[in-house]
């Protein structure tokens, strides 16, 4: 088995996509070889040999160590040097590297070779005794922490104690007579704590730090880390071991980390610090302060390397290009200068923010290094919801007070209130506020709505407080358990703070802090790249993407974003308006039919308007509405304080309102009294509502002489029975408003498909729908018998110990409830091949369903009004 690959000097065995072999180092140290960069020549020990280490009780293959000396005696060749020679002593880093960069692997080893014989030879080779000790001063150092496991504290003394004597506070005041002392002391320190002698054989030293790298693959941290980032711990590391060049050697030498572009903002400019006359970590160290690269970067008082290294700058700058060219996107990239030759000793591709990310994409188009369906492509859409909310300035000061869920993106600040109608009151005067509630309930809503962000302390991320709030784009922070809340005293605490009603607070929704006091924040942008980068996704996607939407404000949004229309109306939204509940719970409260058709034809021209203005906003997209859905009890109040105050508003009997409240109340209500089941019982709620769509529909046909064309969606249907009696109540109102005002529209009736028996029976149930609308989030719940509303106390604990792969009301379980789906959709478009298919409910703006829903050929996602670019941009990728 080969199990040594050479790279540098003309001699590249290894490639970029060799990276599951060569760890991501080794494979890219070898291209960058390959295509003429300048990097030291060396050679890289497989992940092979470290799967055959573990396996083989921590032993390496018996022709490995033969295939090392061939490749050090190439390096020696090659730099014109001898590993051990006394003259001209060959120096080597031994470096790690796994398949992805990994904190907590073993850190590099820099001026291994280095002992009391040779670094004589390295002072007298290089005519520099200062610079000879101190590389070996460091070599011991670093051996000495990383490989011996000697506390780097006991190092740092030693240099102090020495510095101290001579009076000097830097350690560049030290020369090459105190750094021969702190070596002395090192030697004896080390043999003291390790009861050996530092090991002075360059062999030696090589195979410990070799071995060091592969034991440190089943460290704690590194095993952490795999876990935490679900990285397979068969993947192994590689071990790198290259010839030194020194960064370290005197004014014309110097080290760096770099970005080709600025991975914060994605700015197209050389991005990155440097140090002259540094080694290795100095720079990220800390010791001394690095300088930045670029001239037009540089702040008083700084030299950019531009300036001071201009040879070997407009050399990096070549090689920016370079790499650019041939990796076709950002790099993340170490070099080091010595004696004013450029080093190149790391490529790969930069982590970069969102907005980077975006940006850098369509840079990269335009610059022509990549095509637009690669940009598309390169782009997160989880990433983009960062880039459509206001952030947290990153520079601005803050005081922290607690810390909950990132529950929904986007910062938030304003003074707290801890009810709904006091937010709603204090909105209303123009402030800014943020509801502060123990959980959330539908009561809530128009708090939530009129907050500028929500925070509660109970609830997880599928809390109603954090599936309304991400539905309505607002910033929200759940279950912070650290926070107590005071209704009564009107203030919350947390950690011995207190904070009162009125007093400003400030959310970060994208990573569940929540702030004492207002911190300053960045507006997001929607045009420039943002736009263009929509623009592209929509010429190669095939899904439409529409939105859930009840309020014009929600709808407006939706457009602005590029919805194609409304997938979901949820009609019950527009009854609990303080306007309208009265007649609602009067309807409810009503005994007979006549009662039930008064209340109703109270309620009639609200939700006309609400219908005329969401079909003004969405001008001829399709609109969806779905009738009335949830329970009615949810309409009532439930406390009996409560119930008191609402039967005086109304001027109902205390007694009998409780005793309706008592006979609505059900013991599941998500099976319950609802959907389909209460227009089939109360027929008189969807004409109604059937009679608003059409009125509404025909007023608008004759305002604009373009006449929407509604979908009337009938939820929850579980046989076809249900569904033709309910189109044909459609069909008759629909019939009567045309009589009635001489004007005739275009409709469609459909159904959504949310239990499994209509999925099984989609064959039967299309004969009398024109679409349907998988409601994934009740299609979930059916078929895991999962109430959602209920997971939150064991489903964490489910996804935390792999027993479902993920929460299937985030993503949608492909296996069951994705199943299903196809199913329906095949048995539907069997009898009714024109048949329109849409999801709706939280998986419709979740990258990986929407991956999903193109791949079961549906029409369209429909998701609420921020995530909208999201799906466009996951619909353009499902269909690469
Ligand atoms: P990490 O994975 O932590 O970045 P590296 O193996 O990249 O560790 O090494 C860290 C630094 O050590 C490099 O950025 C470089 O400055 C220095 N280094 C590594 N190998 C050499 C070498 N052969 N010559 C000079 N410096 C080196
Ligand atoms: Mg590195
Ligand atoms: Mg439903």
């Amino acid at each position: 088995t080969k199990w040594v690959y050479s790279f540098g000097a003309g001699h590249n065995e290894g490639r970029a996509d060799m990276r599951n072999l060569l760890g991501g180092k080794g494979a890219n140290l070898a291209e960058m070889a390959s295509i003429g960069l300048p990097v030291p020549p060396g050679f890289t020990v497989t992940t092979e040999v470290c799967t055959y280490y573990y396996a083989h009780k921590h032993t390496y293959p018996e022709d490995l160590r033969g295939q090392v000396s061939e490749a050090l005696a190439r390096v020696e060749a090659a730099v014109g040097a001898k590993f051990g020679d006394t003259h001209k002593p060959l120096l080597v880093s031994v470096r790690s590297g796994a398949r992805v960069s990994m904190p907590g692997m073993m850190d590099t080893v820099l001026n291994l070779g280095l002992n009391d014989a040779t670094v004589d030879g390295l002072a007298a080779a290089s005519g520099d005794a200062r610079f000879a000790w101190d590389s070996y001063r460091r070599f011991i150092q670093m051996f000495g922490s990383v490989v011996l496991g000697v506390d780097h504290h006991r190092f740092e003394e030693i240099i102090e104690h020495v510095k101290l004597d001579k009076g000097a506070t830097e350690d560049t005041e030290l020369d090459a007579t105190d750094w021969h002392r702190v070596v002395a002391g090192y030697k004896d320190m080390v043999e003291e704590v390790t009861g050996k002698p530092f090991p002075q054989d360059p062999h030696q030293q090589l195979w410990g730090a070799i071995g060091a790298v592969f034991g440190s693959w089943m460290n704690p941290r590194a095993n952490t880390y795999r876990r935490l980032h679900d990285i397979p711990a068969d993947w192994g590391t590689a071990v790198n071991v290259q010839a030194m060049v020194f960064g370290n050697m005197g004014n014309d030498c110097a080290t760096g980390v770099c970005f080709t572009r600025d991975p914060s903002t994605g700015e197209n400019v050389f991005y990155g610090e440097y140090l002259i006359n540094a080694q290795g970590e100095d720079v990220v160290a800390g010791i001394r302060t690095p300088q930045p690269m670029a001239k037009e970067r540089s702040k008083p008082g700084e030299k950019s390397m531009e300036e001071a290294m201009p040879g070997a700058y407009a050399e990096l700058v070549q090689v920016r290009a370079t790499l650019e060219k041939h990796y076709r996107d950002m790099q993340d990239i170490e070099f080091t200068v010595q004696q004013n030759k450029l080093y190149m000793l790391q490529t790969r591709n930069g982590k970069r923010t969102a907005a980077a990310s975006l940006k850098i994409a369509v840079d990269m188009a335009r610059e022509g290094l990549i095509d637009q369906t690669e940009a598309v492509k390169r782009v997160d859409p989880k990433a983009l919801d960062q880039l459509l909310h206001p952030t947290l300035d990153p520079k601005a000061p803050r005081k922290s007070l607690a810390k909950g869920l990132p529950a929904s993106p986007g910062a938030a600040c304003g003074v707290v209130v801890f009810s709904a109608d006091e937010a709603e009151t204090r909105a209303a005067k123009g402030e800014a506020v943020i509801l502060v509630r123990i959980e959330t309930s539908p009561e809530d809503i128009h708090g939530m709505h009129a907050a500028k962000g929500i925070l509660t302390t109970r609830g997880g991320m599928t809390s109603h407080a954090a599936v309304v709030a991400r539905g309505m784009g607002r910033p929200c922070v759940a279950g912070a358990g650290s926070i107590t809340v005071d209704y009564a005293q009107q203030v919350l605490s947390a950690g011995g703070q207190r904070v009162q009603a009125g007093e400003t607070i400030t959310l970060d929704g994208a990573t569940g802090e929540v702030f004492r006091g207002a911190v300053a924040m960045i507006e997001p942008k929607l045009s420039g790249d943002f736009a263009t980068l929509m623009e592209w996704a929509d010429g190669v996607r095939k899904l439409k993407v529409r939105t859930n939407a009840e309020t014009p404000l929600d709808a407006e949004t939706a457009r602005k974003f590029g919805a194609e229309g409304i997938g979901l109306c949820r009609t019950e939204h527009m009854f609990f308006d303080p306007a309208r509940i009265g007649a609602v719970r009067q309807m409810i409260m009503a005994e007979t039919e006549t009662g039930r058709r008064a209340a109703l034809s109270r309620l009639l021209p609200f939700q006309r308007q609400d219908f005329v203005d969401l079909f003004r906003i969405m001008a001829g997209l399709p609109v969806t509405i779905r009738l009335l859905d949830p329970p009615l009890h949810e309409f009532l109040p439930h406390s009996a304080e409560e119930i008191e105050e609402v039967a005086a508003d109304l001027g109902a009997d205390v007694a009998a309102m409780q005793r309706r409240v008592t006979e609505l109340s059900e013991a599941n209500p998500m099976l319950g009294h609802r959907g389909c089941r209460l227009g089939i019982t109360f027929p008189e709620i969807y004409e109604m509502q059937a009679r608003a769509i059409f009125e509404a529909a025909v007023a608008i046909g004759k305002e604009t002489h373009k006449a929407p064309v509604p979908e009337i969606m009938i939820p929850l249907v579980m046989t076809k029975r249900e569904l033709e009696i309910l189109r044909a109540l459609v069909d008759k109102v629909a019939q009567e408003v045309f009589a009635e005002t001489g004007y005739h529209i275009e409709y469609l009736v459909g159904t959504m498909i949310e239990l499994p028996r209509a999925a099984l029976t989609a064959d039967a149930i299309a004969e009398s729908a024109d679409f349907f609308s998988f409601g994934t989030n009740d299609l979930t719940q059916t078929v895991f018998g999962l109430s959602r509303d209920d997971a939150g106390k064991f489903l964490p604990y489910y996804t935390e110990k792999g027993i479902l792969p993920k929460d299937p009301f985030v993503s949608i379980d492909v296996d069951g409830v994705g199943a299903l789906v196809e199913i329906a959709a095949e048995k539907g478009r069997k009898v009714k091949a024109d048949l329109k298919l849409g999801i709706c409910g939280e998986h419709g703006g979740d990258p990986a369903s929407i991956h999903f829903c193109g791949k079961a050929g549906l029409d369209y996602v429909s998701c609420s009004p921020y995530r909208v670019p999201i799906a466009r941009l996951a619909a353009a990728q499902a269909a690469l």
